[in-house]
């Protein structure tokens, strides 16, 4: 019987500062974590943790990664920010390194943003220089807060207390051909699709799907983008999951693992065509680009070659999968998703009971819905780190089950 972990007094006290110093967007945290290793965790309270979640799929190299470690301390100890009147080697190499690892043609480029939220309005923009007003998004679709990006996310709880928003944006239903050719037309500037939906809960797009949006938009002489902020980078067992489906968007936008846990976004051009649309003085952004954040893409996407954590994500995010469907756990439906970004979908909504089960027995999971946990871990978590949770899982529904059923008799 392992023992559970409970935030001590002194870590309340922290939480309850927090709480005293923040706007309460976040709502409350559920730890004060003080440092990493590897895929590893630790609270101020000397708890450790296996963090399944790895920062919702930022820290792609775990915690303290040296290859990373030792390429932002030297940049730092070089210069942390130019201005974009200038550039620098860092930028240069993390660019022509991102183009090449997406198989950008000739004449593709990098847009270098801060986040993911402001990658997408890059692609925004990127859509209004079309000359038309219309974007067609789906269902269940996560792009961001910021208002032009939140605009494109379809969860209505996060949209209508900011409306009204960027007008012109339909939402049809994910996965529905019909649907998507009916909406797109000579007034559509961009389509825009998660190749797998994070947020939504991890939900794969119907195969075919993205291909048909392909073929769709480039009748239509619409912009194709993938928002890959969730899956790119490797995380779905592909250097970005479109090449799963061998399809080429005209844009892409990345952010979460990019930087393995340093802020920052990219909007990738596919072509010159593309890639001439944005020209001198339409967008800007003043951090973006900066050679700490770059030096941080160059060393996580060496890292991820390196060591072959493509191969890694896509064989031991599949034997994860099989070894928690071969539980044969009565709670658990189904093990969705691709590489090592999975949705363990219940029967029941337990997920937050879940969560908190897990933490008190050391692991970091999310609820992303009420009955799926995603599963999004750092991309050098080994199988005997994912075979503890996987070992663990029946207990820890067992507890959720319990507590459950107390709240809700
Ligand atoms: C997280 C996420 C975003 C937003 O990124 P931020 O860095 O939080 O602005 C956009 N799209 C997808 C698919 C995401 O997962």
């Amino acid at each position: 019987m392992t023992e559970l972990r409970h935030p001590s007094q002194e870590q309340q006290a922290l939480l309850e500062r927090y709480r005293g110093s923040h706007v309460g967007v976040f709502g409350q945290p559920g730890l004060v974590l003080t440092h990493g290793d590897g895929a590893w965790v630790w609270d101020v309270d000397g708890h450790r943790y296996l963090d399944l979640l790895g920062g919702i799929a930022v820290n792609l190299l775990g915690h303290g990664h040296p290859e990373l470690v030792a390429a932002v301390s030297k940049q730092a100890g070089e210069a942390v920010h130019v201005s974009n009147f200038f550039t620098t080697t860092a930028q240069i190499e993390a660019a022509e390194t991102l183009l090449e690892v997406a198989g950008a043609p000739e004449g593709s480029g990098v847009f270098f943003a801060n986040s993911g939220a402001e990658a997408n309005e890059a692609a925004i923009k990127l859509a209004r220089k079309t000359g038309r007003p219309g974007i067609v998004s789906v269902s269940g679709a996560f792009h961001g807060r910021t208002t032009g990006a939140l605009a494109l996310t379809h969860k209505e709880s996060h949209r209508a207390p900011f409306e009204p928003l960027l007008p012109g944006v339909t939402h049809v239903p994910a996965g529905d051909v019909a649907a998507l050719e009916a909406a797109v037309g000579p007034d559509t500037g961009m389509v825009i699709l998660e190749p797998l939906q994070g947020e939504a809960g991890v939900v794969p797009l119907p195969e075919g799907y993205l291909a048909a949006a392909r073929r769709i938009t480039t009748e239509a002489g619409a912009l194709l983008v993938v928002d890959e902020i969730q899956t790119g980078v490797g995380r779905t067992g592909a250097w970005f999951a479109h090449q799963h489906e061998g399809v080429r968007p005209d844009a892409m936008t990345l952010a979460k693992g990019l930087g393995g846990g340093v802020p920052v976004g990219a909007m990738v051009t596919f072509g010159p065509e593309v890639t001439g649309m944005l020209t001198a003085g339409q967008h800007g952004t003043t951090f973006g680009g900066n050679p700490l954040a770059c030096s941080a893409v160059l060393a996580v996407l060496r890292t991820v070659h390196e060591k072959r954590l493509v191969e890694h994500a896509r064989a031991a995010g599949q034997r994860l999968a099989e070894r928690v469907e071969a539980l044969g756990d009565p709670r658990v439906a189904q093990v969705r998703g691709a590489g090592l970004l999975r949705g363990i979908v219940l029967t029941e909504p337990l997920a937050a009971a879940a969560v908190a089960a897990a933490r008190e027995r050391g692991f970091i999971i999310n609820p992303v819905a009420p009955d799926v946990i995603r599963l999004a871990p750092p991309l050098v978590v080994t199988d005997d780190q994912l075979d503890t949770f996987v070992d663990a899982l029946p207990a820890i529904l067992d507890a959720a089950q319990a507590a459950h059923q107390e709240a809700a008799p």
